[in-house]
């Protein structure tokens, strides 16, 4: 099975993410990851990405691209991956269908976790954290037992500063304004599953689970 797996932040995707790979027995190739064990390992397109990163600067498409390749190589891939973060753009999404091309590969199912905007504003600006511990809460969805103290370790829980509301619309815009042409394309491809994310976790997961299974 190869996914690509794709939603908001807040969305759950992670979560959802760890799920299906221990299921269906797939590898997680998130691009975080993957920039990681590349500059580790210390191929020439790993280097490269490495300077980009060092100065703060955003990787070009051809080396990003050339990093997905030399994972999508890789034997593990050939029973199945998941990929998470990649390809941000339309511009990447047609490369990737070039390199799977070139593979003899091709994408399953583009899993699309739907939330609602002002689900996500909750979910995103109600996270909570120890100062002590870094056990994360949520002021309704996970709540400490007294307000604003940690369960585990009797430590005051703060707000980071990213979880503030404008900060969180602002990277809801960010996510919306790129990714609505990259679901129009696999939309207009015919493999995009939009999965109910705003039901518990397991409903969620059951919901993938259902899609997946339907699939020739
Ligand atoms: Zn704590």
């Amino acid at each position: 099975m190869k996914l690509l797996i794709m939603g908001p932040p807040g969305a759950g995707k992670g979560t959802q993410a760890d799920k299906i790979v221990a299921k269906f027995n797939i590898v997680h190739i998130s691009t975080g990851d993957m920039f990681r064990q590349a500059i580790k390992s210390g191929t020439a397109l790993g280097k490269e990405a490495k300077e980009y990163l060092d100065q703060g600067l955003l990787v070009p498409d051809e080396v990003t691209n050339g990093i997905v390749r030399e994972r999508l190589v890789k034997s593990d891939c050939e029973n199945g991956f998941l990929l998470d973060g990649y390809p941000r753009t339309v511009a990447q999404a047609v490369s990737l269908d070039e390199m799977l091309f070139d593979l003899n590969m091709h994408i399953d199912a583009v899993l699309n976790i739907v939330v609602s905007h002002s689900l996500l504003l909750d979910r995103l600006t109600g996270r909570r954290i120890c100062k002590e511990c870094g056990t994360t809460y949520h002021k309704t969805f996970n709540p400490t037992k007294e307000f604003d103290v940690c369960d585990r370790c009797g430590g005051k829980l703060y707000q980071r500063k990213d979880d503030n509301i404008e900060t969180v619309e602002s990277r809801l815009r960010v996510y919306n304004n790129q990714t609505k042409p990259l679901l129009d394309y696999y939309k207009a491809k015919g493999n995009l599953f939009n999965i109910n994310g705003e039901q518990d976790i397991d409903k969620v997961f059951a919901e993938i689970k259902t899609t997946l299974g339907g699939l020739k």
